[in-house]
């Protein structure tokens, strides 16, 4: 996939791309509403997508993640990330970072956690990509 021009930094990881052949899937949304992330990482092909767009938008339930496209995503500010910075905006300033953070296959390289650290992993639990109505 292509990155935007000037990107020198490691390639990192979206924790909330959209489903597209190749990307990884990330979490389930459990019926709380939370994400239950995978332990390991499964890269989804067209068929699993075809499958899951049966019962609905995909991305309204599950969490999928791409490489991180910097200046080609309409999220990026200029030098970062805007969703994760909205989202903890919008849960305010008395959000803290779990006590214990849970496995999650893709912290080594998310940049969501790179961004802002471990206070990232307790908003992500409540992000879906997509939150219209299956239709
Ligand atoms: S924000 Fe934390 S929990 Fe969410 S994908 Fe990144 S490392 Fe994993």
């Amino acid at each position: 996939m292509a990155r935007g021009e000037g990107d020198f930094a490691p390639v990192l990881a979206c924790p909330s791309a959209p489903a597209t052949p190749g990307a990884g899937l990330l979490g389930v949304a459990t019926p709380d509403g939370h994400i239950a992330y995978l332990r390991t990482l499964m890269q989804v092909d067209a068929d699993f997508l075809a499958t899951a767009r049966a019962a609905g938008v995909p991305e309204a339930r599950m969490r999928f993640t791409h490489e991180c496209q910097t200046s080609a995503c309409r999220q990026w500010t200029g030098s970062a990330c805007g969703v994760i910075t909205r989202v903890l905006d919008a849960m305010g300033p008395g959000l803290s970072p779990p006590a214990k953070l849970s496995p999650c296959p893709i912290r080594g390289t998310c940049r969501w956690f790179a961004q802002e650290g471990p206070v990232a992993c307790t908003a992500c639990a409540e992000v879906l990509t997509d939150t219209r109505e299956p239709a």
